[in-house]
């Protein structure tokens, strides 16, 4: 996908600010409890736009995965809000709510924990659909029969159970499970990651072409830098649960200007074409969330950090392209 060229237009579909999520843990020794605040997010923004794909990377325990369950109401949040199709998402209740959780819906990384065992292709595929209010059975069929056959499904997989599926196919199946219920957004997370490498561009290439006939927005979770190179249009780039670069994909992997991006972009396990090779990959673990390092969070593995790095909080700025936003002090 070429990025160069990339502008998000129209108004956001979902607009994040200052989403915190922290959770307390209590840790005993003796007689002697502690507790502790972990700040699993701490504060981001984000927007998605109608029709495109938003990804969120950063190594694993950097607070990605709690954003996207806030996102889906699966986790409350400590504070901050959430707009889905510009109306306050966390303050909805009873049918409101119900009603706006299917136009956000999420395929998950282990398509087969995400099916149940008992259920029939056709019927997992139908609950979305039930969900939507009163439609004739026969036109429910009729609905999941032509979503099988929009993601690559036979026919004769209604009747069949997921456990005679291969990983591909059920990955498919979560899919039409996924967009049963019309959703606008869908969060993505590790889509491909459980899959064989023969199979992964398949179905990456099914969740494009699915965006395009359908003006899907995709929240893409990753890790796999080359998958996100090859699937979205903007990335936000998370750190200890902050948000440390953002921009189209064209600005993050070609002129990363956060150290931490940099570094990310080395560690690659898999080249990816034309990516800024700047850095080493970062060194040493990632700090505990419940002791984050004063100012900026990255300095202790960043090897431009200055005094002010240890004292003061970079804040997200915008550099000279527009839309492409860094946290530091000194961008590369
Ligand atoms: Fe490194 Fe300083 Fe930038 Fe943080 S603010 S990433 S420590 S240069």
């Amino acid at each position: 996908m070429s990025n160069s060229t990339y502008h998000r237009e129209g108004t956001p579909l979902l607009q994040v600010k200052e989403l915190k999520r922290y959770f307390t843990i209590s840790r005993s020794r003796g007689l002697r409890t502690t507790q502790f605040i972990l700040k699993a997010v701490d504060g981001i923004n984000l927007s998605v736009y109608p029709g495109e794909t938003l990804a969120l990377v950063g190594e694993s325990g950097c607070g990605k995965t709690t954003a996207a369950r806030c996102i889906l109401r699966l986790q409350r949040p400590t504070s901050g809000s959430i707009k889905l199709l510009g109306k306050d998402f966390l303050a909805m209740r009873g049918d409101e709510l119900r009603k706006m959780r299917q136009c956000a819906s999420q395929v998950f990384q282990d398509p087969y924990a995400a099916l149940n065992p008992r259920l029939q292709v056709g019927s997992s595929i139908m609950e979305p659909i039930s969900a939507r209010g009163k439609i004739a059975p026969i036109e429910r069929v009729a609905m999941v029969q032509q979503l099988m056959a929009d993601v690559g499904l036979p026919a004769d997989a209604l009747h069949r159970y997921p456990h005679e599926f291969s990983g591909g196919q059920r990955q498919r199946i979560g899919i039409a499970r996924a967009i049963a219920g019309q959703p606008a957004l869908v969060i993505l997370d590790e889509p491909t990651s459980a899959l064989d490498v023969s199979v992964r561009a398949q179905i990456l290439n099914l969740l494009a072409d699915l965006q395009t006939s359908r003006n899907l927005s995709y929240l893409l979770i990753a890790h796999d830098l080359s998958v996100v190179r090859h699937a979205a249009h903007r990335v936000a780039v998370m750190y200890l649960g902050r948000i440390v670069e953002s921009g189209s994909v064209d600005d993050v992997f070609l002129r990363a200007a956060h150290p931490y991006t940099a570094a990310l972009l080395a560690a690659a396990p898999r080249p990816i074409p034309d990516a800024a090779k700047i850095l080493s990959p970062p060194t040493g673990e990632s700090p505990s969330p419940i002791d984050i390092p004063s100012g900026c969070r990255f300095h202790p593995r960043c090897p431009f950090a200055k005094d002010i790095c240890r004292t003061e909080d970079p804040a997200l700025v915008q550099l000279s392209t527009p839309g492409h936003e860094t946290a530091c002090h000194f961008p590369l």
